[in-house]
């Protein structure tokens, strides 16, 4: 970046996970400093091994629900385990990660006055009665579920992002992120995406759990980064939430079918119980993000999954060949 003053110091919570490392990769991209916090509850250091070298980057082992006093002048708050197998593990830490993040994520940016964008989530509209999602829709969430710990967990963080802007003036941002997908999702998180495609690569069944008519809507890593850098860079007075997802809707049954397609796998299609609380549906509105961000996505599914297939296929090899010496 020509202009220093445009070069950022920037704290990327959450940096070595599967969005996280995303992002790093193109703040640093950008010309900025990168400072990565993460506790690798689920992130891992490979994601971001190859940041190591760059003198932009910086890796600190720190889990946010402690207090950290560094000097910035932007955060991404993105900790916390984003999958139902993970936030699921622990759910007491998963709401801890949330509430007490946010508050010392909010603390560190107000007295330093850096600005700062939450990771929100579509979550925050549980089983949702309105279809598709726009951001004035309050949610329908089950408080006391096994998703709640999770769902609530980022309710509350939202609440504390708006209390701070409306009590202590910051500058904040909240993106609310649907279903995202791409290569550095971990192959054992139990998400669908990785799930069908490493279980299509191995041979082994898919699991579709329920009847498969529940909808998702998926979008590729990259569009969403450019979503939340675009959130990030917008005028103070754009606070959101703001719905950043691919508005493209397809059940699972036609999600599994398309990745036998492209992987041309032989497994069956086996079904198992759904998880209670699994809603039934989803599907950004994304009216206010085109309007305020000019941001859309532009990588098709059909593509998205290929570059995700062609990801998950080398890593196996690379297990393989590790297991084999
Ligand atoms: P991920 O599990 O790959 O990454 C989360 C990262 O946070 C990991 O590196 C993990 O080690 C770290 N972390 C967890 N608890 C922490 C703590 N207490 N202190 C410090 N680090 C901690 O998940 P992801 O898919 O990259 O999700 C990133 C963020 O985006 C999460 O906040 C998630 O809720 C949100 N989000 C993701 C999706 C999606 O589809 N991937 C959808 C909606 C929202
Ligand atoms: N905090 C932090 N880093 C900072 C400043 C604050 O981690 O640089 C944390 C600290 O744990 C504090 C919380 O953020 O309790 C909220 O800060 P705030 O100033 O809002 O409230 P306080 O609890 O200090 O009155
Ligand atoms: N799902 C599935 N098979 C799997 C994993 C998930 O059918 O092996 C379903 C799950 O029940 C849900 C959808 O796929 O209806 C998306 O699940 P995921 O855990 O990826 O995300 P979320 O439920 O948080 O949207």
């Amino acid at each position: 970046m020509e202009n220093y003053r445009l070069r950022k110091r920037i704290l990327v919570t959450g940096g070595a996970g599967f969005l996280g490392s995303h992002l790093c990769d193109k703040l640093v991209e950008l010309g900025h400093d990168v400072l990565c916090a993460d506790n690798f509850f689920t992130g891992t250091r490979d994601n971001i091994e190859h940041l190591l070298s760059s003198p932009r980057f910086e890796l600190m082992r720190h889990d946010v629900t402690f207090p950290m006093y560094v000097e910035v002048d932007e955060i991404y708050n993105l900790a916390c385990p984003a999958s139902p197998v993970h936030y699921q593990f622990d759910p007491v830490q998963t709401t801890k990660t949330s509430v007490h993040g946010a508050i010392n994520m909010l603390g560190l940016a107000k007295r330093v006055r850096a600005k700062v964008l939450q990771a929100s989530t579509s979550e925050v509209y549980g089983d949702p009665a309105e279809h598709p999602q726009t951001e004035s829709y309050w949610g329908n969430v089950n408080p006391i579920g096994q998703r709640s710990c999770y769902d609530e967990g980022k309710r509350c963080a939202e609440t504390l992002f708006f209390d701070y802007w409306r009590q202590h003036k910051l500058r904040i941002k909240v993106a609310r992120i649907f279903n995202t997908y791409g290569p550095r999702m971990h192959p054992n998180d139990g998400r669908v995406v990785s799930n069908f495609i490493v279980q299509a690569l191995r041979g082994d069944p898919i699991t579709i759990y329920g009847d498969g008519t529940q909808t998702r809507s998926f979008c590729y890593v990259s569009d969403l980064i450019d979503g939340l850098v675009r959130l990030m860079d917008s005028p103070d007075e754009v606070t959101g939430p703001v719905n950043i997802g691919n508005p493209g809707e397809f059940t699972m049954l036609a999600l599994a079918e398309k990745i036998v397609a492209i992987t041309g796998s032989k497994s069956p299609i086996v079904f198992k119980p759904l998880p209670s609380d699994d809603p039934k549906q989803r599907r950004p509105d994304i009216t206010k993000a085109r309007d305020v961000l000019g941001w859309e996505p532009t990588i098709e599914v059909d593509e998205g999954l290929r570059a995700t297939v062609a990801y998950f296929d080398a890593l196996l090899s690379r297990f393989a060949a590790a297991k084999s010496t």
